[in-house]
């Protein structure tokens, strides 16, 4: 708490009162405290993989060229270290773009049911390779208001976590609802998202804290399937950007589901 007392004079020899202004700055303090760890985390989190590049690299020059398979999966390691590194960085700026509001949404008309089919088929590939089924339910005539490229952002950075953290053979789930508001006004209604998936599930002493920056449950599963650990936070922050809320029900082994209501009309 700062303390500033000033004097407040009515005429020269006769005192109005005292000026007393409290200033809370735990929020500032706050503030400070989570920029600097974020600086400190994003350093971490670029060390890694830097690390790995020139480590590669020099053993490459340092004599492992001369046997070609040796050579090959060195070169592998460089590549995918690489392409992380460039993820990180995409994610990283999106991320300050997003939260610096530098990013004024283009708001349009969206039909949902061939907007929700368009997004499965984007990560269609990836569902295949493991034999997880992809489903949708989605009425005909369901629309929104939103920035349709980041409404598309968002569902597919949820498909593929369903995906990514689902084991073979299981199922990925996207389903809309229309939500009446409290009143008869067309203005209160919203759209619920729900997306499931049948996959390992979240512990409950972790929920409260996944849509932190680079908090993951399992850090070596999180980065062997290629994830930056900022996908949620941006998700989320695409959702408030939309005046939406997101929020997630989970059980460990049976499969998490994250639900997003947003305003049908912006
Ligand atoms: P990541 O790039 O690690 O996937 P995210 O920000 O997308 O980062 O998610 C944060 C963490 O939340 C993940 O590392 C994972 O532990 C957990 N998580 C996210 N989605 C799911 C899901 N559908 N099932 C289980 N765990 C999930």
């Amino acid at each position: 708490l700062e303390i500033n007392l000033s004097p407040i004079s009515h005429t020269e020899d006769e005192w109005a009162g005292i000026l007393i202004v409290l200033h809370d700055i735990t929020a500032v303090r706050r503030l400070e405290r989570m920029r600097s760890e974020f600086v400190a985390n994003v350093s971490h989190e670029l060390k890694t993989p830097i690390a790995a590049v020139k480590g590669f690299a020099e053993t490459l020059l340092a004599g492992a060229l001369n046997d070609k398979e040796t050579a090959k999966s060195f070169l592998q390691i460089i590549f995918d270290e690489s392409e992380r590194l460039n993820r990180l960085i995409g994610d990283i700026l999106e991320l300050s773009k997003i939260e610096s509001k530098r990013i004024p949404l283009q708001f349009s008309p969206i039909s949902l049911h061939s907007f929700v089919n368009n997004c499965l088929h984007v990560v269609q590939a990836e569902a295949k390779k493991k034999s997880i089924e992809l489903e949708m339910q989605v009425d005909e005539t369901m629309y929104i208001e939103a920035d349709e490229d980041r409404l598309r952002q968002i569902l597919i950075n949820l498909l593929s976590n369903g995906i990514n953290y689902t084991p073979e053979g299981g199922k990925v789930k996207v389903k809309v609802d229309q939500l009446a508001g409290d009143g008869d006004r067309a203005e209160d209604e919203r759209i619920r998202f729900t997306i499931s998936d049948t996959g390992i599930g979240i512990p409950k002493k972790d929920l409260p804290r996944i849509f932190e920056r680079f908090y993951r449950v399992d850090k070596a599963r999180s980065r062997s399937s290629g994830g930056t650990g900022l996908g949620l936070s941006i998700v989320k922050h695409l959702v408030e950007l939309h005046k939406g809320t997101i929020r997630v029900e989970s059980e460990v082994g049976m499969g998490s589901k994250f639900i997003i209501e947003l305003p049908i009309i912006h």
